[in-house]
């Protein structure tokens, strides 16, 4: 049995991004001219185009402001699941924070799709060491897997020596969420980040491809693999930021399509939540959970 790779996109606008958080006020958001809609859509199109299914993890305020994109999503088969509401990175939230504005996101794209939401993944992966405490409330929340731990060092996220393959996780309260950590390839002994975002643009497309491959074959598991909307718009207006920011963010715009074309030639991809399915990781009862309005009926 080949268990398809996940293929992900963390839906939201080019003014969203980490990165470029410093050089751009939040009230300054809804003034924005907003790329997300067209983006997610020619995205969209090249799926269907490779018949390829995926997971689209949409940030709430999107989710609040194009509801028609939410439902476009749906309608074509992918999976809808919760990138959070707000962007803010979750060790800068407290508990209270994160509950309130995680369940206000996830009940917005329930309301949209009418299907319930199984799958989470925080802004810029920032489910750490010192916010694993998010996981205990993803569960509470009626979330049955998580994709936000990237196994790897970086400046803003990171655990280094966490688990790399899909996996169930005890949570600090003694729970246990699915996760999907963000694939990593491993040459002598050091993890590559290679799934997807700014390393799918800045490093050459046959270091991915290699990296991908040998998690197929040589680990014989599924990758994970993720892309933003706005890594396939070399049109959308440049921010002045730090030259680091600059380069993580604009490097290679015009080169992501057509490298996003070759990898769904190369490679099969399906859901994160089938794929986990596939492993054994998600029950089937957690497949078919009922939508939050059957959950607070029977509370
Ligand atoms: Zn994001």
């Amino acid at each position: 049995m080949i268990v398809p790779n996940a293929l992900t996109v963390d839906v939201e606008d080019y003014f969203h991004v980490s990165a470029l958080a410093p050089s751009i006020e939040r009230s300054s958001w809804a003034s924005r001219e907003s790329r997300v809609v067209g983006n997610t859509k020619r995205l969209l199109e090249l799926f269907d185009q490779f018949g390829a299914k995926g997971t689209f993890f949409v940030l709430g305020w999107v989710a609040e402001r194009y509801p028609e994109l939410v439902k476009d999503i749906a309608t074509r088969g992918h999976e809808v699941a919760c990138h959070g509401l707000s962007h803010r990175l979750v060790y800068q939230q407290s508990p209270e924070e994160f509950r309130a504005e995680t369940l206000r996101s996830k009940e917005v794209l329930e309301d949209i799709t009418g299907a319930a939401v199984l799958g989470y993944r925080a802004a810029s992966y920032s489910i750490v060491r010192e916010s694993l405490w998010a996981l205990d409330i993803l569960v509470e929340l009626g979330f049955a897997y998580d994709s936000s731990i990237f196994p790897v060092t970086h400046d803003r996220y990171g655990i280094p020596d966490a688990e790399r393959a899909p996996h169930r996780l005890s949570t600090p309260g003694g729970k246990v969420i699915v996760e999907w950590p963000l694939s990593t390839a491993t040459v002598a002994g050091f993890r590559l980040p290679v799934s997807g975002g700014g390393y799918f643009r800045l490093l050459p497309y046959w270091v991915t491809r290699w990296g991908l491959a040998s998690i197929n074959r040589r680990e014989q598991r599924p990758f994970v693999f993720y892309l933003h909307p706005w890594e396939i718009d070399p049109e959308q207006p440049r921010v002045s930021a730090s030259w680091l920011s600059r380069f993580r963010h604009y490097t290679n715009l015009d080169k992501c399509e057509e490298r996003l074309r070759r990898l769904l030639g190369e490679f099969q991809f399906g859901t994160a939540k089938d794929g986990l399915a596939q492993l054994g990781l998600l029950s089937s009862a957690s497949q078919s959970a009922p939508s939050r309005k059957d959950l607070h009926q029977w509370a």
